[in-house]
């Protein structure tokens, strides 16, 4: 998926794991993900992102604006956080922000995030303000930017085909509309998400075309 700006893209090949990506547009949320994504040279990709992939092709499709989140923290709600947070403040009061961001963040995210939070980095923890913290807890839980498209046909995983599934007779793969023709796998109107579903639908609609088409 492309989108981001110039900071967001020096993030290039940083990969997060166990965090929440979710979607939005509109205002709302139409889709999220737990899992493992990547930062790339214009935007993001990784397993969680090719998952929701179709569903932020159709919202752009529309001519709505996508919103992306990514939940550094989903194991923790915003008042857990908040707590970790604090007590980190109490236990070591003379550490530097940028200290305290790699205890909460991959090493390649720190200088990222000391700029979006507008904290200086050699500030103590313990001299940390309201707003300072509310800025790191908003930045941890999201972290938001704007997709502006997605990735060519050539990158993609699964096409959605183009034969609609109702021409087709589910029993044997033959077309309603031509006697004798059949059709198994990318070719047929329907997806499913990544983890070997579409790679299924292509064995089982090529063994049915193909022992269909034996037995006219
Ligand atoms: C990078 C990548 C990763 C994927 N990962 C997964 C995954 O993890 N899990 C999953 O379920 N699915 C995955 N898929 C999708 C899955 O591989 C496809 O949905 C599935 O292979 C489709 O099978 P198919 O036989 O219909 O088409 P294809 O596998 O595309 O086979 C079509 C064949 O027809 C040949 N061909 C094309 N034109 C002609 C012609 N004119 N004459 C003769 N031969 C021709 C092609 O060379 C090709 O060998 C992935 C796809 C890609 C690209």
């Amino acid at each position: 998926m492309i989108g981001g700006n110039k900071d967001l893209w020096s993030l290039s090949g940083l990969s997060l794991k166990n965090v929440e990506l979710s979607f939005s547009a509109n205002g709302k949320t139409f889709s999220s993900e737990f899992g493992e994504m990547l930062f790339t040279h214009k935007g993001i990709s990784g397993p969680i992102v090719l998952k929701l992939s179709r569903g932020v092709y159709e919202q752009l499709a529309m001519g709505n604006k996508v919103w992306a989140n990514i939940d550094l923290k989903p194991k923790l709600d915003e008042k857990m956080l908040r707590q970790r947070i604090h007590n980190e403040l109490v236990e070591t009061p003379k550490k530097e922000y940028q200290s305290l961001l790699k205890t909460l963040l991959p090493k390649l995210l720190i200088l990222y995030a000391i700029k979006i939070t507008g904290v200086d980095k050699h500030k103590q923890s313990s001299t940390l303000n309201k707003q300072e913290i509310s800025a790191l807890i908003s930045f941890l839980k999201y972290f938001c930017f704007e997709i502006t498209g997605v990735e060519s046909i050539k990158k993609a995983i699964v096409t959605h085909g183009g034969v609609p599934i109702d021409e087709i007779n589910s029993s044997s793969m033959m077309s309603n509309i031509v006697p004798n023709l059949y059709f198994a796998g990318e070719v047929i109107c329907l997806d499913g998400p990544t983890g070997g579903f579409n790679m299924q639908k292509a064995f089982s609609t090529g063994y049915l075309a193909g022992f269909s088409a034996s037995v006219i």
